[in-house]
Order: structure tokens, then C-alpha cells, then sequence
């Protein structure tokens, strides 16, 4: 095993086997206070891969933030091959006004690859990829679902790209959902780096939902044991591997009135079954029962219960029906209506 050196970001070196913090500055507020990119690094004693894990590029989107959290509670860098880059939080003007977006409207999202004479997003963009993502060689990109959605813990990645793949394998999530790159996007631009990137997909904006951050911690860790970043022992072989779907599609409403959703998430569903009702609250017998289009499993779901004609209601992932395919998919949905999901009081790392 070979010792490692320091790691220098924007000048400041991080000894090996030591946490440090390192400010990035990104711009000033119009109140002159400075808006710094705050990048915890775990840098291990050891030779090895740098993995990159962002959270909040969505302002709103907070189980990312929690699992950044409780990732650095393990203070890895004492056992750690290689370097462990964290930023909990990347759209910090979101963040503080618990939104989605950055003050102009424009979605962070969207920015990539940026450019130092753009918009502020844009500025942001440029500097995230040049200065964090030119460090990395693997990366992981935390989001959760819009407000009042909630995602199945879902990795999303190109399913024809072999490392992006071996990473969602590693990761193992209950699904893994094969997604084209998104124009501007922040993995769209970790191609054009060769940065092979997976996005993390768990839970809803503006709540904290256990599972979805137990999963994420758990996955994150599991991506390092792979990339042998982390010593094995502590990694236990998963018992149930993924779910992989190569395309999903929203069922939408179509009609408005009241949602009442007979659908769970994780929950598989067969072609024409009755998974929501949408009825009017003023006109009696208006009534329209939405049914599933095809056999799949729920990986979204919208819990306003008020609709528009068009909303998007459940977000459906196509699967075939083949008894290996139902009762991996049985399995998901047991372990997701596990009545004893808790959160542990903090400095408890019993979780695995
Ligand atoms: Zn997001």
C-alpha cells in the first residue's frame, strides 16, 4: 500500500488521513457577503480514486444533504484509499430560500458545462466543473423528487455506458432507471470531462424521508468498497440485486378534481390495473379511474391530492412481467412498507 500525499484544492492542502474543508469562492451576494462553495474533503492515508458526492444542485432536494451529513460522521479519511470529496450543499442560494432554483428562476441543473462570462448560474456551472469535477474520477449526484413527489430510491445513469453502470451496480438500489443525458445538466457535462457520474434519485423536496437516506449512505459506501476505496469487512453482500428498466413514462391525469392514489411506491403493477381515482368534488358521479398502461413498477407518485386534467400522478417504470422480474419487485415494496423505519438519535452508527 503506498502512502498518498497531500491533496491541494485551490491552494490548500489537506493532509493524507486527515477531514478538511475548503472554501471555494463563487461570487457575492448584492449585500456584499461572499458566496463560498463549501467542499469537505476526506483524504485518505492511502493511494486511490477520487469520488466526488454532490447534494442540493435543486436547492430544495435535503435527503442528500443528510446523507452527506452522515457519511462525514464516519470520518473515513483514517481508513480511506483515496480522496472522498463531499459537498453537501451546491445551490446554496436555493438552499437558503428552500428552492429549486437560483434567485433568477434559472435551474442550476440546466447551467452545465457553464461559462465564466454567462449568467450567475452559468459562472456557478463553470467553476463546479473546473475546479471540483476536474478532481474527480468517479462522481455521484444526490437529488430528490419536485415538491409533493416522492421517488423509489432509483439510480439513473445510461445503461449502455459500462462504468456509469458498474458504479449503479455497486451502488445497488432497489431500481435502476436507464436516463439520455439532459442537455446542461451536471452529468451530461461529467461526459464531456470523463468523469463516469451516477444520479441518485430518493424521496421528495423539502421533506426527509429515512429510508431514501439510509439507502443513499448505505449505496455511496458500497460504490467505495467496489472501487476499493474502503476495506471490504465493511461491506456486507446485498441480498436483493436491482431492478434495471430501460424506459419509464408519467400516467396522467385525465380529468380534475381529487386524487385519491391506490398506489404505493415500489409497488408492481400489472397492465390495466386500477391504480388511481380522480373524482370531482362538485359534480356527483364524476368519476375517471386511471389504470396502468403497461406492466411496471411505481417509482414515483404525486401526493397533492388536487388535480388538473394533465398532471403527472404515477411514475412508472416498464418492466416485463417475468416471475424473477414480480418478485424482485415484491421484495422492494415489503422492505418499503417496513413499518419499523426509524431515525436513529445522531452519533448512533449502527445504521448500516
Ligand atoms: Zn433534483
Amino acid at each position: 500500500m503506498r502512502q498518498t500525499l497531500p491533496f491541494i484544492l485551490n491552494g490548500q492542502a489537506i493532509s493524507p488521513g486527515q477531514q478538511g474543508r475548503v472554501f471555494l469562492p463563487i461570487t457575492r451576494l448584492y449585500n456584499n457577503t461572499p458566496l463560498d462553495l463549501e467542499v469537505i474533503i476526506e483524504h485518505g492515508r492511502y493511494t486511490g480514486p477520487t469520488l466526488l458526492v454532490t447534494a442540493a444542485i435543486h436547492g430544495d432536494e435535503l435527503n442528500g444533504v443528510e446523507i452527506c451529513r452522515r457519511l462525514l460522521q464516519r470520518q473515513l479519511a483514517a481508513k480511506l484509499h483515496g480522496t472522498l470529496l463531499i459537498v453537501p450543499v451546491v445551490n446554496q442560494l436555493g438552499f437558503i430560500q428552500q428552492s429549486r432554483y437560483l434567485p433568477d428562476r434559472r435551474d442550476l441543473n440546466r447551467c452545465f458545462p457553464g461559462s465564466a462570462r454567462g449568467a450567475l448560474g452559468s459562472r456557478m456551472a463553470a467553476q463546479i466543473r473546473e475546479r471540483l469535477l476536474s478532481q474527480a474520477d468517479y462522481a455521484i449526484d444526490l437529488h430528490t423528487g419536485a415538491i409533493h413527489r416522492s421517488n423509489l430510491p432509483q439510480i439513473r445513469v445510461d445503461i449502455d455506458d459500462p462504468e456509469g453502470m458498474r458504479l449503479a451496480q455497486l451502488f445497488n438500489p432497489p431500481l435502476i432507471l436507464n436516463a439520455p443525458l439532459r442537455e446542461g445538466s451536471f452529468r451530461a457535462s461529467s461526459v464531456h470531462s470523463d468523469t463516469p457520474m451516477i444520479v441518485y434519485e430518493a424521496g421528495e423536496a423539502l421533506r426527509f424521508d429515512p429510508k431514501s437516506i439510509r439507502t443513499g449512505e448505505r449505496g455511496i459506501r458500497q460504490v467505495m468498497v467496489g472501487l476499493n476505496m474502503l476495506p471490504k469487512r465493511s461491506h456486507r453482500s446485498p441480498k436483493v440485486k436491482p431492478v434495471i428498466a430501460t424506459r419509464s413514462s408519467w400516467l396522467r391525469s385525465e380529468s380534475d378534481g381529487l386524487l385519491l392514489n391506490h398506489a404505493a411506491l415500489g409497488q408492481y403493477l400489472s397492465q390495466g390495473e386500477t391504480v388511481a381515482t380522480i373524482a370531482s368534488p362538485f359534480v356527483q358521479g364524476q368519476v375517471q379511474q386511471l389504470k396502468a398502461k403497461f406492466d411496471g413498477i411505481v417509482i414515483g407518485l404525486n401526493h397533492l391530492p388536487v388535480v388538473n386534467e394533465g398532471d403527472a400522478i404515477l411514475h412508472i417504470a416498464e418492466l416485463n412481467g417475468d416471475p424473477e422480474t414480480q418478485s424482485r419487485a415484491a421484495s422492494i415494496q415489503a422492505d418499503f412498507d417496513d413499518p419499523n423505519e426509524y431515525f436513529p438519535p445522531i452519533g448512533d452508527n449502527s445504521i448500516t
